[in-house]
Order: C-alpha cells, then structure tokens, then sequence
C-alpha cells in the first residue's frame, strides 16, 4: 500500500511520521522544537527526519509520492505568518522548503484544520460529509469538511472559530482583540475565572495552585462556583456552535482538545442544550456532537490525512 508522510508541528516539538492511506501509522520520531534555528536549518532538520524514517522503513522513491504537513497558524497559503508560539518562523514556506529538499509533494495546513480533516477521515466524523471539528484547549480552532472536501478558505486560515467576537467589551485574547469565543470558553478562560474566584469556592480554597481539570474535578464534588464557571463556559462555546450549526448544517460535530476531553458529563449536556436552544430547530435536530477518537495520535494523523487528501486532489 501507498505510504504518506505526516509532519506535526508543535511549539514543543516536531513529530515525523509514516502512514498509510487507512489511517495506520508506522515508524514515527520527534524533534524538539527550536526556534532559535534559522528557516534553513528547520527545514534542513525536519528533511533529514524524513530521509531517516524512509531508509528505516526501506520506502522507494514510487512508495511515497505525498507529505502532509500541520502547523500552528496563521498561515499565507504554505507560508507561516507571525505564530504566537514560533516567532523566529515567520516568512518559512514549508512547502517550497521541504519539496526542494525531498523532492516529494508538500501540502500545508493550519494544525486545527489538519486535526480536524483526521477525525472526519479516521476518527469521530467517519463516513460522514459535513463534518466540523472544534478543539477547546488552551485556544479554540475549528476544521471544516463539507461535501467531502476540507474548507480552508483563501489562504488557509478559514476554522478560526475562537476568534469570533461574543462580547466587544471583553477581555483581550492572545492574538491581542477583545471579547472573543477564547476569552470566554476556551481552558484559559475556565482557568482565569476559577483564580479570581478561588476565595469564594470551598474546594478551590484549598488548592495551592489551579488548572483547569481542577475546576472540572469541583464540578463533579458539587462546588457551586466551579459548576457556575464550566456551566458559563459552556454556555458561550454552545451559542458559538450554534452559529456553526446554522452555517454549515454538520451531521457531525466533532469536539476535542483537553477541555472536550476532560469536562464532565454535564458539561457535554450543557452543550447539547445550548444547541437545541439557539440553533434552527430542523438544523439542531440533524446535528450529533460527539467526542473526538485520535487522542494524542491527533496531530499525526490529521498530517496524514492532509497528505491523503492532496493526493487524491492534487491539493488540500
Ligand atoms: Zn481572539
């Protein structure tokens, strides 16, 4: 079978894989991430990863033909504008780099669209259509399959879901604006109320320091300002997906990232119901959210599935 390579940039690290068309996937190594590197030196690296795992997995030069590559954002196309978390990058064009270097097709994604074209090929949108992908984690990003086709937009940036305004006179996000769908719902969010809160919260009161699975873990023990925070939290990601349900009709939304995964029970209810109440009655009823499937194969496979997809198309 056609193998692909998938490459999964990260602020911390670079992993490198080697996949096959059905999702399975083989050797992989990792590279820490170092942004003191020069473009050239990154690329020179990242290559000399993938010459290895080629060797390693005796793949001839008609094995692979395609590489998928997902890298944290924004993006110009292949190109990595000013992110937040690789300053020294910004300019590299992946693409052009690595395919004069391995003489192999690049294609490029943002990370949350590339995860999010993994869970609809391999994972929680399977067999599906119309599929949204939403990770809530530190941030909040968004991937969108309709018709059976990713939706990047025209340079590749479109799923920036976390970004849209709920609240003008909101807090100011990371990428510097105010009030968006990040300020309110995303880990950083849930983090940031439980600390000013704290003093009011028997269970947060004891704590030395708090994260975000803590305040989940008072929901569960009852602690009424810890319920309050993820019920709010989960209010705004709610009408926020009710926007996506209405724009896109899904069948599928596909929720991960470590607040989907960690939040409990009622928080996915709360959800659900926010839903049902703000979205178009026929399009909420056609909608089913469920949990994302890839865990921490996440990131290489929705490279993969990258890689997957220009092949069949010539393009991402
Ligand atoms: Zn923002």
């Amino acid at each position: 079978m056609k193998q692909f390579i998938a490459i999964d940039v990260g602020g911390t690290k670079i992993a490198v894989g080697v996949g096959s068309e059905d999702g399975v996937l083989g050797a992989a190594k990792f590279i820490a991430t170092n942004v003191t590197w020069s473009q050239g030196q990154v690329l020179d690296e990242v290559a000399g990863v993938v010459r290895d795992l080629r060797q390693a997995a005796q793949l001839g030069p008609d094995d692979v033909t395609w590489v998928g590559l997902g890298t944290p954002g924004p993006l110009d196309g292949p190109i990595l504008l000013a992110a937040s978390n690789l300053h020294g990058w910004q300019g590299l064009n992946w693409q052009t780099g690595l395919e004069s270097r391995l003489g192999l097709s690049v294609a490029v994604a943002n990370d949350a669209t590339a995860a999010g074209l993994g869970e609809w090929l391999y994972g929680g949108g399977r067999g599906t259509k119309d599929c949204l992908y939403v990770t809530v984690s530190t941030g909040i990003g968004a991937g969108i399959v309709t018709n059976g086709r990713l939706y990047v937009g025209a340079r590749g940036n479109a799923g920036e879901f976390g970004h849209i305004v709920m609240k003008p006179d909101g807090a100011v996000c990371a990428a510097g604006h105010r009030g968006c769908l990040e300020t309110l719902a995303s880990g950083t969010a849930i983090r940031r109320d439980a600390r000013e809160r704290q003093g009011n919260s028997p269970y947060l009161s004891q704590l030395a320091a708090i994260e975000t699975k803590d305040v989940f873990a008072g929901y569960v023990k009852g602690d009424q300002v810890c319920q309050d925070i993820v019920d709010q939290a989960a209010d705004h990601l709610a009408l926020g997906l009710s926007y996506l349900v209405d724009l896109f009709n899904p069948e599928v939304i596909v929720l991960g990232g470590g607040v989907g995964t960690h939040a409990p029970q009622a928080y996915w209810q709360r959800l659900e119901q926010g839903i049902s109440t703000w979205a178009l009655p026929a399009l909420a009823q056609a909608v089913r959210l469920v949990p994302a499937q890839l865990g921490e194969d996440s990131g290489l496979l929705g490279a993969l599935a990258v890689a997957v997809m220009a092949q069949r198309h010539q393009t991402v």
